[in-house]
């Protein structure tokens, strides 16, 4: 049985793509052959690379660590002064139909 890839648009032996169960538990191949999708991989692999590459040259490392934005120590001790009042807008009055 023969399929077409939808990357290179070959028809192909069905030993060429990879095999895969669906959510209702039916056997199902790609719509990629396994050579494509090694080379999808592969790009996309490059692809990061390159990008890390980037952000390590153009980002300050600093900035971008995880604990860049914590609160000023200062800000810990603040009292916040200032009234809550909680009034429901719905007030319950006993009887069985409200
Ligand atoms: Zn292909």
């Amino acid at each position: 049985m023969n399929k077409k890839c939808k990357e290179c648009r070959q028809k192909k032996d069905l030993i060429n793509f990879s095999m895969y169960r669906d959510s209702f538990d039916r056997l199902k191949y790609t719509n990629i052959c396994k050579k494509c999708r090694a080379k999808n991989v592969r790009d996309k692999r490059k692809t990061e690379k390159v990008l890390q590459v980037y952000l390590d040259k153009h980002f300050d490392p600093e900035e971008q660590a995880s604990d860049a934005f914590k609160d000023d120590p200062r800000a810990a001790k603040e009292v916040d002064y200032g009234r809550v009042v909680r009034k429901p807008t719905f007030v319950i009055k006993g009887g069985l139909i409200d």
